[in-house]
């Protein structure tokens, strides 16, 4: 395949989720790929457990992995989940679409499953890959990063030329560069953190809850979420805050534990037998906010997904923003006629749409811990449904426009997002029910207040 940036030897740093797909974009440019990464083989040695085991892949991620001819292979990972089931403190169940056409679903996918997937096909694309070398620092006036490398315990320099840091949310590489640039970059932690556990299948890897959806016990301040994976169990999260009166901190005993579970999650408590044993090994993840001002450093130099912009996981775009940004790069590449361009003409374009889904995502995670169990809000997106039914030139719900439109930039999302959630207050501030709202003028207020979807997927 021909480039339109002239092919060149390029460095890339940590083979998650981002970098084992860009890598193979890259490779299939013809550029020469060098692929690092800190942990061993995960296709030869287990992951660690505890750690974001499985994932909503949407459609961002899915046209990514497309651009990049993966989704034969990723497919069978995949299960759908066309909507919410949200539990209630009495273990009663109700469901909630995410959208409304077939295709309008998200998937649970297992984060090992789908970066050995991406190594293999790296690997196959002629990516050379070095496990268990860690990226230790970055000079920027002698242009090298240097590398510890976990088995001979060598320390080994590499010129800073095409270097791409997909390392993740703790970017050695945008540390260094932060410091050394002088760049402006926010860290912010949230309060909450987090901590994965085990439901277990039935004999014969049978679901125990509906297979079908991403289960949600909101509990207000805290809740527990779990997404199936295809061996029969679900991964459970639980969302709680570090400290104070009901927090992890005070979760410190088994009687604490059984007893916080069993008074506020019963239904999820009495289907997993090992609860506190995994309670008391798994260890708390903590979540946060990047936003750098810079992610270039010429064309020496860029960071890409969390490395550069890493969100809380509450919209579930942490990693179909990451891929996003693969399948971005490698079209600016391809548009351009040098680096510089093309890096400055991706960097640009992503700034604004990385900011908006790092605040949706924040937005997001009061909807789902809290706002989702008040009938306002019930009303709200039964409503919203309903308008882009009759309008869908013009309204689609911000949920789907994150999560099903990947030709509408997120930063125009939450643009008419904001818009449409005014329209939706104005619309039910008279109307308790569906029956009662007056549709007249919510195709007045569409028409005044929405440009047509196309020109919107247009960046306008
Ligand atoms: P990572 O996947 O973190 O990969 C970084 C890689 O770099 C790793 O392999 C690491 O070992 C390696 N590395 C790190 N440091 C070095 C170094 N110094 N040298 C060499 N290698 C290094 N996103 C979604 O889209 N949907 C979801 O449902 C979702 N759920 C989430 C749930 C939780 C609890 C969390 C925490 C996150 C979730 N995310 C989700 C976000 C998603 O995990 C990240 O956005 C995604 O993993 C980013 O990919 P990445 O490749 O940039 O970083």
């Amino acid at each position: 395949m021909s480039t339109s940036t002239p092919a060149r030897a390029v460095t890339l740093i940590g083979a998650g989720l981002a970098g084992s797909l860009l890598a193979i974009l890259m490779a299939r440019r013809g550029h020469r790929v060098r692929l690092y990464e800190r942990r061993a083989d995960l296709r030869q040695v287990e992951q660690d457990s505890g750690r974001s085991i499985n994932m909503a892949l949407a459609a961002r991620g899915i046209a990514a992995l497309e651009a990049a001819g993966m989704m034969d292979r990723v497919r069978p990972l995949l299960i759908p989940m066309p909507g919410r089931m949200l539990h209630d403190e009495h273990g009663q169940l109700s469901f909630m679409a995410y959208g409304q056409r077939p295709h309008e679903v998200i998937h649970s996918v297992s984060r090992p499953g789908l970066n050995k997937v991406l190594l293999t096909a790296a690997k196959e694309a002629g990516v050379q890959i070095e496990f268990e070398r860690a990226a230790t620092g970055a000079d920027f006036q002698e242009h090298r990063v240097t590398f510890h490398e976990a088995r001979s315990e060598r320390i080994e320099e590499c010129p800073m030329e095409t270097v791409i840091a997909t390392d993740g949310a703790g970017s050695v590489l945008r540390h260094a560069m932060v410091e050394q640039l002088n760049i402006h970059c926010t860290e912010d932690l949230l309060e909450h953190g987090y901590k994965e556990l085990t439901l277990p299948p039935l004999p014969g890897g049978v679901h125990r809850i509906e297979t079908n959806a991403l289960h949600i016990w909101p509990r207000g301040g805290f809740m527990l979420i779990a997404l199936p994976n295809i061996d029969g169990s679900f991964t459970v999260t639980l969302f709680l805050p570090h400290h104070g009166e009901v927090s992890f901190d005070t979760l410190n005993t088994a009687e604490r534990i059984d007893d916080f579970f069993r008074r506020h999650f019963p239904d999820a408590h009495a289907l997993m037998p090992k609860l506190v044993d995994e309670f008391m090994d798994h260890p708390v993840g903590i979540m946060g906010t990047v936003r750098c001002a810079q992610w270039a450093h010429q064309d020496r130099l860029l960071l890409l997904g969390d490395a550069a912009h890493a969100i809380t996981p509450f919209h579930g775009q942490g990693m179909n923003c990451a891929f996003e940004d693969c399948r971005e790069l490698d079209e600016a590449l391809a548009d351009q006629s040098d680096w510089v361009s093309a890096i400055a003409a991706f960097e640009q374009a992503r700034r604004p749409n990385a900011n908006a889904i790092a605040d949706m995502a924040l937005e997001n995670y009061l909807e789902m811990r809290d706002t989702v169990r008040d009938p306002q809000f019930q009303l709200h997106k039964a409503l919203s449904l309903a308008l882009e039914r009759r309008f869908p030139e013009r309204f689609v719900p911000r949920y789907s426009m994150v999560s099903f439109h990947p030709q509408i930039p997120y930063a125009v999302a939450m643009q008419r997002g904001r818009i449409q959630q005014q329209i939706l207050n104005e619309l039910t501030a008279q109307a308790g029910t569906l029956d009662a709202v007056d549709f007249k003028q919510a195709a007045i207020l569409i028409e005044q207040r929405l440009s047509p979807i196309a020109h919107a997927a247009a960046g306008h």
